[in-house]
């Protein structure tokens, strides 16, 4: 039985003080075994947010961060510098970085190997446009994003690793996929995982849904025998998050 993983994707919401508020906010209304509950936060709170999330079972998890080590990339935040504050979780590759900050299927890869080199569990996301789904392209695309993106990845690293399928047509649009088309994609990239590595592997791996989910779509959509959860970007700011984690 894989445990259920529901991710808040905050991406560029909340100051440092505004961060200590939410998550004591949130603290008791998404206390529960059942699940992982994770908070991905702006670069700057992450210090700020493991502190305050200390004691209870909130993990924090990054949004981005770099391939290389260190070195000479103004702006950027290295794996190593998430490790030593505990940060335990990643965000690689979601569809606005891939559309605004130029990321590729292979930074991807770079990005997903540095994370597990560095105990950071990757969050790894794919997704189609509104075009290749009407086009009849959606498996074949994702399909391609999950192999490049776990080159070279072991089995042993990709049985811990968590994918979110995010539609980017289902992305702050309010316009959630149907249960039964998140299932199928969801099942698809289970069985490429199996394609890539046995059905063990396969059958470890959390894939989680990502995509307009609200307190209301949450039960349907991760009652999916292939969906184990979710990656919630503008529900996870409100207690409406607390909803969602205890779906049920
Ligand atoms: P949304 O965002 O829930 O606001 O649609 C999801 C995401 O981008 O991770």
């Amino acid at each position: 039985m894989r445990k259920k993983i529901i991710a808040g994707n905050w991406k560029m919401n909340k100051t440092p003080s505004e961060t200590v508020t939410l998550i004591n906010q949130l603290k008791p209304l998404v206390a529960t075994e059942e699940a992982d509950v994770i908070f991905c936060v702006p670069a700057i709170s992450l210090t700020t947010a493991v502190e305050a999330a200390k004691g209870s079972n909130i993990q924090i998890g990054a949004e981005n961060m770099h391939f290389e080590e260190n070195g000479a990339y103004t702006g950027e935040i290295a794996p190593g510098m998430l490790d030593d504050i505990g940060v335990r979780y990643v965000i690689i590759g979601h569809s606005e970085r891939r559309e605004y900050f130029a990321e590729t299927d292979v930074t991807v890869n770079k990005k997903v190997l540095k994370a597990f080199e560095h105990g950071i569990t990757p969050i790894v996301c794919c997704g189609e446009s509104l075009t290749q789904r009407e086009q009849g392209v959606t498996i074949d695309f994702i399909r391609q994003q999950i192999k490049i993106a776990f080159l070279n990845v072991t089995p042993d690293q990709a049985k811990t690793a968590v994918i979110a399928y995010e539609p980017i047509w289902a992305i702050g649009t309010g316009k959630v996929a149907t249960s039964a088309q998140a299932q199928e994609v969801c099942k698809a990239i289970r069985d490429c995982i199996a394609e890539i590595y046995d059905t063990d592997t396969a059958a470890a791996i959390r894939i989680q849904y990502g995509g307009s989910v609200t307190a209301d779509s949450a039960a349907e959509l991760f009652s999916q025998p292939d969906i184990d959860g979710g990656l919630v970007g503008g529900a996870s700011l409100k207690p409406d998050f607390g909803k969602i984690v205890n779906y049920k």
